[in-house]
């Protein structure tokens, strides 16, 4: 791509008008906006319908005591029995739910009909150990088909779950058993990882020794990776095998409040101390479903959808486990990492199942991008039709390199804000209406209403930048932060009097497009002008050399702070020859790009960058590098050795001028 086209790129002039046959046949036209717009509260009783109600809401919401807010609160029903059972009786039984791949390369495939047993067992079996409604358990599995029937089965029988990723640690799954107080862990004895069992038991056993993981009754072990000398608690653990599998396969599954708590989940911790989110029953579905409708235009008799995240992150609760399967999709689940046993294995996955619909994330397109383009171009991706990506900012540069090489140039791509907090996708274009922009998540969806606001909470005109809020209750919006009300006021409601602040900065262009620029945390000020980590990081992917960027301010005498930048390149390059001579056009590149304003006092090329295990760039580690501080809290961080190679490269000085 040439310099021109990329300049083109960073201003927002680039766009993908939908593909004609995509659009005749869309889920949801332009039409969904107005008549939200007309009627909101309807629009979203109208969705509500999309579920099977046990009893009926009358109510939409109720917003009395606000910020606590009731979505449908005189209705009853069954989040599981939505997910599971009325598929089987419209005659769905043997449409496949779940195309499992495990990493070892072990496949099954769960038809509804099979769903609706594995889930009616493991509920039978949650109920024998003493669960009841409102009780909590904890998930720590592997992604397999067990941690969908766990959830689901908890759902089933109105006890919360809080799944906490595989990959933490002891000490994380402690604190999330005791700020939930589980009664009951769901685990494995391992699962698979980069080719190797992985083992997750002695987590579990080590967490249970931590003071205030008393209520924990019963330990619920599924055999994945079958290794051995397992340390065993009599009286506490159990094998999956031996407690589910002997259950009945019939369970009625009873209505619960449309407010039931249905799962408590922990933020990614990309800032800090982790907030436990707390989601209840209908309002939720009711807005996953929606979205899950209408951002992937999903039809459920054809297509195969693939949402790559863990079911640890909320991406997965709402788009791996109750959006497709309230719909009545078939979709895939993936265990493992994406280079094993080779870099080309996602588009292996693609090839095979047909995938139709890929959501995933721009870590992971990044490094593909890094991988280079001939891994991809190996495999048939014809069948896809539509591209997500979540998580953060996607640069420009990335996003087009997803459309061209995965998505063969045709399908447009749909970049979803949302967070933990707002439980299902917030903005994002829609595939049959929205012309895209890369780099943008462009619009609200229907029924939902955001802006953005500056310091003294005005509505800034097209063309300015601030900070992102939501100005209306919605459906899937979290209720409280668990046990903690008064944190949960003081985050998100008190910057701006009656409005939910999510926390990152965006700017409105001149269409009135939203573009997320990072978290409010990051933003850099220097010399007296507020500047974006994503413009500046976008700025540097636009360079043909360079795959991957973060970029942080560190305080500085004499600018309040400095443009720092690490910086991932492309495929086998090697910097260390020139390296010099690149930094030196790099920097020229982001102020030719952004204004010499922006460009970075100092860039580091390294060879990863630290990320938080749901892949997201961990910006304040890096400045705590660049003003050479004793690093903060390090504990969600995938790599930590990642964070000794980089302070290891510090010392160099810093380029002048
Ligand atoms: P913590 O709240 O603990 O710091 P986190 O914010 O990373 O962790 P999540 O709820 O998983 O936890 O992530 C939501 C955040 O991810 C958003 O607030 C935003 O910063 C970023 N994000 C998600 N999707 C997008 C997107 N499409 N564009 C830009 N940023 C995004
Ligand atoms: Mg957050």
């Amino acid at each position: 791509m040439s310099n021109e086209s990329l300049a083109n790129l960073l201003k927002e002039e680039r766009r993908f008008a939908p593909p004609a046959a995509l659009a005749e046949q869309a889920n949801v036209t332009a039409e969904a906006y107005e008549q939200a717009r007309a009627d909101r509260l309807g629009f979203w009783a109208e969705q509500a319908r999309r579920l099977s109600w046990h009893t009926e809401p009358t109510q939409t919401l109720d917003w009395s005591n606000p910020p606590f807010a009731k979505w449908f609160a005189d209705g009853r029903l069954n989040v599981a029995y939505n997910c599971v059972d009325r598929h089987v009786e419209n005659g769905l039984g043997d449409r496949v739910a779940l195309h499992f791949e495990g990493e070892p390369g072990d496949t099954r495939s769960i038809t509804y009909a099979q769903l609706q047993s594995e889930v009616s067992r493991a509920a039978n079996a949650l109920l024998e150990l003493g669960v009841r409604p409102g009780d909590r358990v904890a998930i720590y599995l592997p992604m397999i088909p067990e941690a969908v029937v766990s959830m689901l089965a908890c759902a089933r029988i109105g006890a919360p779950h809080s799944v906490v990723f595989g990959g933490f640690s002891a000490d994380a799954l402690a604190t999330r058993i005791k700020d939930a107080d589980a009664r009951v862990v769901i685990t494995a004895d391992g699962g698979f990882r980069r080719g190797k069992p992985s083992a997750l038991k002695p987590a579990v056993d080590e967490a249970l020794t931590r003071p205030g993981t008393e209520d924990v009754r019963s330990v619920l072990v599924v055999r994945r990776t079958g290794q051995e000398d397992i340390a065993w608690t009599e009286g506490r653990d159990l094998w999956w095998h031996d407690l589910v599998d002997r259950q009945s396969d019939r369970h009625v599954p009873e209505a619960f409040d449309a407010e039931h708590p249905l799962f408590i989940l922990y933020t990614s911790g990309t800032t800090g101390k982790p907030k436990g989110i707390l989601h209840t029953s209908g309002g939720y579905l009711t807005q996953i479903s929606y979205t899950h409708h209408a951002v992937f235009d999903l039809k459920p008799e054809s297509d195969v959808f693939w949402c790559t995240a863990d079911v640890g992150w909320v991406t997965g609760h709402s788009y791996i486990v109750y959006g497709p399967l309230s719909n009545g999709a078939t979709e895939v689940l993936y265990e493992g990492t994406p280079d094993t046993p080779h870099r080309g294995r996602w588009w292996e996955i693609v090839q095979k199942y047909g995938v139709t619909v890929l959501y995933t994330a721009p870590t992971a397109i990044r490094a593909a991008m890094k991988w280079g383009d001939d891994i991809p171009a190996g495999f048939d991706l014809s069948s896809l039709r539509v591209l997500g990506s979540v998580g953060e900012p996607i640069n420009p540069e990335a996003w087009v390199w997803y459309r061209e090489h995965i998505g063969g140039g045709r399908t447009p791509v749909v970049d979803t804000w949302w967070q933990t907090e707002t439980g299902g996708i917030m903005i994002s274009p829609l595939p049959g209406v929205t012309a895209t922009k890369p780099g943008s998540a462009q619009v609200p969806i229907p029924g939902i209403a955001a802006t953005v606001v500056d310091d003294e909470a005005r509505e800034v005109p097209n063309g300015s930048g601030g900070y992102l809020v939501l100005t209306e209750p919605w459906p899937s919006m979290l209720r409280t932060i668990w046990g903690d009300d008064q944190r949960f006021l003081d985050t998100y409601w008190s910057r701006f009097e009656g409005r939910y602040f999510a926390g990152d900065g965006a700017k409105k262009d001149d269409d009135g497009d939203i573009w997320l620029l990072g978290r409010v945390d990051d933003v850099m000020l220097v010399s007296g002008h507020n500047i974006s980590t994503t413009e500046v990081e976008s700025a540097l992917v636009s360079h043909p050399r360079v795959a991957e960027a973060a970029v942080v301010g560190a305080t500085d005498p004499q600018t309040t702070q400095a443009i720092c930048a690490f910086v991932i390149l492309r495929g086998d390059e090697d910097a260390s020859a020139d390296e010099s001579a690149l930094v030196e056009e790099l920097r020229a590149h982001v102020a030719k790009q952004l204004g010499p304003i922006a460009k970075p006092k100092r860039i580091l090329p390294v060879a990863e960058l630290p990320k938080t295990r749901s892949g997201k760039i961990m910006r304040r580690l890096l400045r705590d590098v660049a003003e050479q501080r004793t690093l903060g809290d390090v504990t969600t961080l995938t790599d930590s050795s990642v964070m000794d190679l980089i302070q290891a490269k510090l010392p160099a000085a810093p380029a002048e001028d």
